[in-house]
């Protein structure tokens, strides 16, 4: 094989002092040595082989064997990135940071050189990439400038057996060009041993099985369901740590909020437990977390301690987590799904498959036989879950994808090689959505706005408000505001021992109860009007939620921290606002690809608030006699969200961003509206009917009535 110039020779730029470079060789070694004994090592001639032979092969093998941080850099060795770059997808950011930054390292080059990563709003490669690892969302989105990929020689789409909506689009775009790009290789990876469908679809592609090390698992079940699975979980950490000999536990939660409280709740009460208990690491790891903090999770235990580890599914085939022995499963994750008929599209917390609890309770026997702790019984793994998790595409809603593919050309979605086609309604409705957003003609075809709009990497909805500002004069504003909305929903922060005061400075944001949208561009324009500083930021309770997780992870006391801690911390605080000011320099790049000039309209709110219902119309609210909301088409009872500023003033009419079901259906940034806007913006939407305000009188007294 062709030799790689950069294991050999490239040093991290920063070396100047020869102990440096010492340590670094040192561990460069280590890490190569490493490498030789993952599973995957073994076959690595075999594959490139393989590779060589055939065009497209379909790869399986157990989480952990090295596929992803392996497989590019052997193809690197073997000299393909000297003829294109090498993709590798992965369903999640957070593994594709993670797993990039790991392989740079084992290339001993600099994260963003030859080794990047690229996902949403964040591009980390340079020129000199050749190994890129991407969300397969942001690979899908390449296919706009690039329909060929004429730059790629390789494109490796991993965990393929996830089966997203962007994962199972690229399948049907990887296979067609492939047929006119016989240079390219395609490598579908899979943990899971349902390759013969994989193989099916391309062309009965080879298969390619690493037969992974695994040792026995035992299952363990509670004897009676679980009332509530988090303080189970929480029983469990602590018994095994207890009671159990050394070895990591690995936690499988539902989200970040799920993580944070476990990891509260965890640290409470492993304070009590005294010196002769062996300490307990808590390593939480989300999407938000800081990169340096994930990396935390990898990081070898010390003697005499034991990690417990909490994720969300990412933990069951995305990323490996050497060293553990214990899994504790309460059998849930959450779940997207969607109602083509009300168009309402929700998160909700589901059982998992038993295809997941298989992949969780191997997560245990990687090094060594290990314990599987299923907190629900037996027989509802028997007989209450499914064998295998739905693909997305039959659950989600197919706007944004419909607009991607009518952008690249594909009109005929009906018979576009899908690997298991969306539901026909589902793709109606999406028809649908795009032609109310004007996006297409009543022909399918893309019009001029929904070209201009399918250049954001947003939602359609955001898209069209942002093209729609055009109209209003008013673009400044709006992408502020879709640049705060697109960090989503941990803006402000509540210490549970400072509620008033965070309560306080956000309402502030509210002045003459604006809504939530205008809100979020106060915060945005006050945040720019100090500098983007960081003091700011502290003072008014905005994005301290990462800090918290690092005070607890340092496990200090909150307020009394010592002044590196201190600056530490007020660099990750503005994290979040500084994401919102990358996301909006880059909306403001696409502004002018798609010849909109950025314009300020602030003193004009009804303008805004016109850009915003240009795309949101369809999520619109009017108040009912109960004190409740109803969506105006597709009646159904919502609310607002408690977090909204307009929770107490409750106008009459309202658009919203999103709806959330946690208690109750919950209306999520929230804005008033006039009525009539509705039929003026969208009049083949909305006819006078609909938005007739008739009835008035029988409101709640003081609801209904704030200032517009
Ligand atoms: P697979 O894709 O087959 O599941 P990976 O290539 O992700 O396997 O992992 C191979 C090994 O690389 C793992 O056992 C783990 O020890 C190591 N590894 C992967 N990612 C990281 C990381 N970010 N930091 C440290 N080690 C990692
Ligand atoms: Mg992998």
């Amino acid at each position: 094989f062709v030799k790689s110039s950069i294991i050999e020779g490239t040093q991290p730029e920063d070396d100047s002092d020869q102990e440096g470079i010492d340590a670094k060789a040192i561990l460069k070694r280590e890490l190569q040595d490493e490498r030789k004994t993952l599973p995957i090592y073994k076959f690595r001639d075999e594959l490139l082989k393989a590779v060589e032979e055939y065009q497209v092969i379909v790869i399986v093998g157990e989480t952990g064997s090295g596929k992803t941080t392996q497989i590019p850099q052997y193809l690197h060795e073997a000299g393909y990135t000297a003829k294109g770059k090498v993709a590798c997808t992965q369903p999640r950011r957070v593994a594709a940071m993670s797993v990039a930054a790991r392989v740079s390292q084992e290339m001993g080059v600099k994260l963003g050189h030859e080794v990047g990563y690229s996902i949403r709003f964040e591009d980390c490669t340079s020129e000199k990439t050749i190994i890129k690892y991407m969300t397969d969302g942001m690979l899908l989105r390449e296919f706009l400038g690039e329909p060929d990929l004429a730059s790629y020689s390789v494109v490796m789409v991993d965990e393929a057996h996830e089966r997203t909506l962007s994962t199972d689009i690229l399948f049907g775009l990887v296979k067609d060009i492939s047929r006119f790009r016989p240079d390219l290789k395609l490598l579908i990876s899979s943990a899971t041993l349902d390759a013969e469908k994989f193989s099916d679809y391309f062309d009965s592609a080879p298969i390619f099985k690493i037969p992974g090390r695994r040792y026995p698992v035992e299952i363990h079940y509670t004897k009676a369901p679980e009332a509530d699975y988090i303080d189970a979980a929480i029983v469990t950490v602590l018994q095994i740590h207890v009671t159990q000999p050394p070895g990591d536990i690995l936690v499988f939660l539902t989200g970040q909020e799920e993580i944070e409280t476990v990891d509260e709740i965890l640290k409470h009460r492993t304070r009590g437990l005294g010196t002769k208990i062996s300490e307990l690491i808590i390593c939480p790891i989300y999407a938000n977390l800081p990169t340096e903090l994930q990396a935390k999770i990898f990081e070898a235990t010390p003697e005499g301690a034991r990690k417990v580890v909490l994720a969300t599914n990412i933990a069951e085939t995305s990323l490996t987590i050497d060293g553990i022995k214990y899994v504790i499963d309460p059998g849930f994750c959450k779940i997207k799904s969607y109602n083509p008929r009300t168009g309402m599209e929700s998160l909700l917390i589901n059982p998992i498959s038993k295809a997941s609890a298989n992949q969780r309770a191997g997560r245990s026997g990687r090094t060594g036989p290990g314990k599987c702790f299923r907190l629900y019984t037996s027989y509802n793994y028997m007989h209450d879950l499914e064998d295998n998790t739905v693909p997305e595409i039959q659950r989600t809603n197919l706007a944004n994808v419909v607009l991607t593919l009518k952008s690249l050309g594909i009109h005929d979605l009906v018979n576009f090689d899908f690997m298991d086609p969306p539901p026909s309604e589902a793709l109606l409705k999406a028809l649908e959505l795009l032609f109310a957003l004007s996006a297409l003609n009543s022909r399918g075809e893309l019009t001029k706005t929904g070209r201009r709009m399918a250049e954001f990497p947003l939602d359609p909805m955001l898209s069209k408000m942002i093209v729609a500002s055009e109209k209003y004069k008013c673009s400044d504003e709006v992408i502020s505001i879709a640049s705060m909305l697109s960090i989503g929903n941990s803006i402000f922060y509540r210490p549970k021992d400072k509620q008033v005061h965070a309560d306080n400075a956000r309402l502030n944001f509210h002045t003459g109860n604006v809504g939530d949208h205008i809100a979020l561009l106060n915060v945005y324009n006050s945040w720019k009007e100090t500098d983007y500083s960081t003091q700011w930021c502290y003072e008014n309770y905005i994005q301290m939620t990462i800090v918290h997780t690092l005070l607890d992870v340092a496990s200090i006391d909150e307020w009394s921290i010592s002044p590196s801690l201190m600056s530490r911390m007020t660099f990750l605080m503005v994290r979040s606002m500084k994401r919102a000011r990358d996301i909006r320099d880059q909306l403001e790049g696409l502004m002018e690809r798609v010849e909109i000039e950025i314009c300020s309209n602030a003193i004009d709110l009804d303008a805004i608030k016109k850009a915003i219902t240009s795309g949101f119309f369809h999520h619109s609210g009017r108040l009912q006699r109960d004190g409740t909301y109803k969506t105006v088409k597709n009646p159904q009872t919502v609310h607002i969200h408690p977090s909204s500023g307009l929770a107490e003033i409750r106008p009459r009419w309202v658009v919203y961003h999103e709806l959330v079901l946690t208690t109750k259906e919950f209306m999520r940034q929230v804005t008033e509206l006039k009525p009539e806007w509705l039929v003026e913006i969208a009049p083949h939407y909305y006819q006078l009917k609909d938005v007739d305000d008739s009835g008035t009188k029988k409101l709640p007294k003081g609801h209904g009535r704030a200032a517009l």
